[in-house]
């Protein structure tokens, strides 16, 4: 089963307070797709400025990968700058430059608009709207993250896409200012309101929390000891996680939960290196040993 994905391109400029980085290519839709692409086939559809060089692409090749959808226009790529504070918890925006996305018109090569899975990275919402109502048919799993950036610029924009999706998949922080409720399970519920029946809440070193209306799971992140960048983590969660339930094909609690823990491998790895590094690495065997040692970190008897 194939899945598609629209997002951010970008470079990034990240400061931890371990290392700096002027200029590392990033973007929701490329973590994402790195780490669905260990799952299904992913089709990406974005956009990209002519700054952006084949060695920027290289990310792509070789992977199950369809970037026909990712156009190229003239100016300069997306770009986003971040700082973390001492404990990484806690990131700063410092720059957005939407650049080539100021003025992005999507148009979904027609072998996309039957896919089943479709994600929506986070992006402007407009976009967001637009690649959902050029499918021929309503996928069958919607997802979509997004952030404070969209939530306070276009909080229109976003309440009318959020009618059209299955799974919220946002942190605590977006969570807490998406539905005005300080606890998570009030804000679940308030969010269900708004249209999705699942959310997904990420919470950084503590895992992730996923609530639908009768049931809530929880799964711990990857005990790490070194932590070099948390950027793209979300997102890496996100392709684990949709990545798993379109190569399961079928939709229940159980694919649910393992996807979480699909999805908290990939965020594992990502946050282990700078950037992409450590997650244009990975192997298929690393996946499937790290999951394994989630089914030992969770298990307990009573
Ligand atoms: P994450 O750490 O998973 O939340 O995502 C980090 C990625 O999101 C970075 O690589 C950025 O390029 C990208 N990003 C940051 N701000 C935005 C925004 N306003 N819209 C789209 N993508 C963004």
């Amino acid at each position: 089963m194939s899945l598609l994905v629209v997002g951010s391109v970008a470079f990034d400029a990240i400061q931890t307070p371990f290392h700096e980085a002027e200029r590392v290519l990033g973007g929701a839709a490329t973590y994402f797709s790195v780490a669905a692409s260990h799952f299904a086939k992913v089709s990406l559809v974005g956009v990209v400025g002519d700054d952006f060089t084949a060695k920027d692409a290289a990310i792509f090749k070789g992977r199950k990968i369809d970037v026909r959808g990712l156009e190229r226009a003239a100016g300069k790529t997306f770009f986003w700058a971040g700082r973390y504070s001492a404990d990484m918890n806690d990131r700063t925006t410092l720059t957005t430059e939407l650049n080539v996305f100021a003025a992005f018109n999507p148009k979904l090569p027609r072998e996309y608009t039957g896919l089943s899975y479709l994600f929506l990275a986070n992006i402007d919402p407009a976009l967001q709207l637009s690649v959902l109502t050029q499918m021929n048919k309503r996928p069958r799993i919607v997802a979509l993250d997004t952030m404070n950036y969209w939530i306070e610029r276009t909080p229109e924009q976003l309440k009318e896409i959020l009618k059209h999706v299955d799974i919220l998949m946002i942190n605590d922080t977006e969570t807490r200012q998406l539905s005005s409720e300080h606890n998570l399970l009030r804000a679940a519920r308030a969010i269900f309101k708004l249209g999705p029946h699942t959310l997904i809440i990420k919470r950084g070193e503590y895992g992730a929390m996923m609530v639908h209306k009768n049931s809530v799971a929880i799964v711990p992140a990857f005990p790490l000891e070194e932590v070099q960048d948390p950027t793209g983590a979300g997102d890496s969660f996100a392709g684990g996680f949709m990545g798993h339930l379109a190569r399961a094909g079928r939709l229940n609690e159980a694919e649910l939960r393992r996807a979480m823990v699909y999805g908290s491998v990939m965020g594992s790895f990502t946050v282990e290196r700078f950037g992409l590094e450590r997650l244009a690495r990975v192997k298929p065997a690393e996946i499937k040993a790290r999951a394994r040692h989630f089914t030992r970190l969770t298990r307990f008897n009573l």
